[in-house]
């Protein structure tokens, strides 16, 4: 299979440079050639197979003859280590937990499947993977899980001093072995501008092996398409769920749009986001216009240029009708999330998170208009993650913290301080190797 990008479709590459390369050097998105389908002889099975095996069929589908099977199975069972349970509220009113990985967000998925994947592209290569990432929070803890002690690689995590949480910073910075992390003192853009400085770098790029763990890479978004497999198969047969996903930079929902090209039936995707409502404001007017984003209490989706866009646009044929008839936008306040956060919690005895909550409520309006038809909430994180949000509104003690993030706050942080300067951070990488 061959991979172009959607900014100048002649320009192809094969898999390892489509993943290593990650960002094309027209700044576009990687797209497969040709979008896998899933055979009739697949649909005429699946709910009898285990997720495992669902999952496999998916990313042989994208993968096809450039991964071979017992390598691509080793990387989903690798991948997919923990429960994905599908929570009935009332009827019709589904929520799909993806918070069991090991850092307690779904961006576990992703990241953990990468890793396998980039591992294998490198095997026997003699000199090591370095991987670069710049965070302002969940991507680094999830990345850092997630290369974990991978043979042949090694992470090196930028992340600003002081702007991002006392847990989060525990996820980056307590790892050790093949994962170091810098504390830039500067803000989230002086750490991406020195991942993208590295880039260029002429002598870095020839010393080094580097490679990106950015959240456009083609390798996070396949595995996110497994789990929307996986919901459907859990509701009864014949019926299309309609997926309400809480949005950022809109991976989530890409990878859903690849399930439905696999063939899975799908009623509708909500959009839902907090006040930062590029996506929604175009489903309404046709018109996309970017803009610098608000800080809002779900912050993962504090997004103003989502950069799964284009890859959007292109599944639709870059065809605005084609896409609303498909998606439908909400944009949910800080304090509607909030109500929604106490209300759930009243009514169902549940504690969604920030992120969810905003899903959940445009869910709900949803099947105002739809009342037949069920939804499927994807709860993007556990609540315990945000606990300073969960805590203002149902009290303290209610949201249990789970032993895995618990135990970090008696870890020892390890970090080297670094001034927010590319030559200082050339320095650092070629003395650290
Ligand atoms: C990253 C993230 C999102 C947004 O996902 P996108 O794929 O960027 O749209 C939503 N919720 C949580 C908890 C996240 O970490």
């Amino acid at each position: 299979m061959l991979y172009h990008s959607t900014t100048t479709p002649s320009h192809r590459v094969d898999l390892k440079e489509a993943i290593l390369r990650s960002l094309p050097p027209d700044n576009g998105l990687y797209m497969p050639d040709a979008l896998p389908v899933l055979s009739s002889d697949f649909w005429a099975i699946w709910r009898d197979l285990e997720f495992q095996e669902v999952a496999y069929a998916a990313a042989h589908a994208f993968f096809q003859e450039d991964v071979p099977a017992a390598a691509l199975k080793d990387m989903v069972e690798g991948t997919l280590t923990f429960e994905v349970p599908l929570v009935c509220l009332s009827p019709g009113d589904h929520i799909l937990e993806l918070f069991h990985g090991p850092t307690l967000a779904f961006k576990d998925f992703g990241a953990r499947f990468m890793a396998r994947l980039m591992a294998w592209l490198v095997r026997g290569e003699s000199r090591e993977l370095t991987v670069l990432v710049a965070t302002s929070g969940d991507t680094g803890g999830a990345v850092a899980s997630a290369f974990h002690q991978v043979p042949g690689t090694r992470v090196i995590i930028l992340y600003p001093e002081g702007k991002v949480s006392g847990l989060q910073e525990k996820q980056l910075t307590t790892l050790g072995d093949n994962i170091s992390a810098l504390e830039i003192a500067g803000t989230f853009d002086d750490c991406q501008r020195l991942v993208k400085s590295a880039f260029l770098d002429r002598e870095l790029s020839e010393r080094l092996n580097l490679t990106s763990a950015n959240s456009i890479n083609l390798a996070r978004l396949v595995p996110q398409s497994f789990y929307y497999l996986e919901a459907t198969r859990q509701l009864p047969e014949g019926v299309d769920p309609t997926f309400a996903i809480p949005s950022g930079n809109f991976g989530n929902l890409t990878a859903g749009l690849l399930a439905v090209q696999l063939g899975l039936p799908v009623k509708q995707f909500i959009a839902a986001t907090n006040i930062n409502d590029v996506v929604p404001a175009y489903l309404k007017s046709g018109t996309y216009e970017p803009r610098p984003s608000t800080a809002t209490i779900s912050n993962a989706m504090d997004v103003g240029a989502p950069s799964n866009f284009a890859r959007m646009q292109a599944l639709f044929g870059n065809s605005w009708e084609a896409m609303r008839q498909k998606i439908v936008g909400y944009r949910i306040s800080d304090d509607e999330t909030r109500a929604a956060i106490r209300e759930v919690k009243s009514l169902h005895d549940y504690e969604l998170d920030p992120h969810g909550a905003v899903a959940w409520i445009a869910a709900r309006r949803w099947r105002a208009a739809n009342p037949t038809h069920p939804t499927i909430v994807l709860e993007t994180a556990h609540p315990a993650k945000f606990l300073d949000v969960m805590e203002h509104e149902l009290g303290k003690g209610v949201v249990e913290i789970p032993e895995r993030l618990a135990i970090l706050a008696h870890r020892e942080k390890v970090a080297a301080k670094l001034a927010p300067d590319e030559a200082a951070f050339k320095e650092w990488l070629l003395g650290n190797r």
